[in-house]
């Protein structure tokens, strides 16, 4: 429990019981996570607006990052501590595993810097690498 109180009260939001919950989840888990997962982990207790809002609140404030995906939706996975509120440090490289599924951040592997043309100013990059993870491959 403590680590949900420290991040909120890092960040200047006050705790509530869906904020605790919808984090927890969050620490569990190693792997990212889609707005369905974390509806099914703490329903009944908290309704869909409850959840998009407290994940909102939580991409703002630095504490979870987007994820793009192929199909066009979206994952979230836990800040690291670079992270603050309007400003994120999340440029690693998401990698999706095509047996199990499951996206994890690789934290420790920086996006190449591309060389874009003249004229092009990068904001944000994002690479997702398609494969087999440490867990499917024997
Ligand atoms: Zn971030
Ligand atoms: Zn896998
Ligand atoms: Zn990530």
């Amino acid at each position: 429990m403590q680590k949900e109180y420290a991040i909120l009260k890092k960040c200047g939001l006050s705790i509530t019981t869906s904020r605790k919950a919808i984090l927890d989840v969050f620490l569990q888990s190693s792997e990212a996570l889609s707005h369905a997962d974390i509806e099914r982990s703490t329903a009944p207790a908290f309704d869909r607006v409850t959840v998009y809002r407290t994940l909102q609140t939580f991409v703002e404030y630095g504490i979870i990052h987007q994820i793009p995906t192929t199909d066009n939706s979206v994952l979230y996975a836990l800040c690291k501590d670079e992270c603050a509120v309007g400003h994120h440090q999340d440029e690693h490289i998401h990698f999706i595993c095509i047996l199990c599924k499951k996206t994890s951040c690789l934290e420790h592997v920086e996006i190449p810097k591309v060389n874009l043309p003249k004229g092009f100013e990068p904001v944000q990059t994002a690479m997702v690498i398609k494969g087999i993870c440490l867990h499917c491959t024997d």
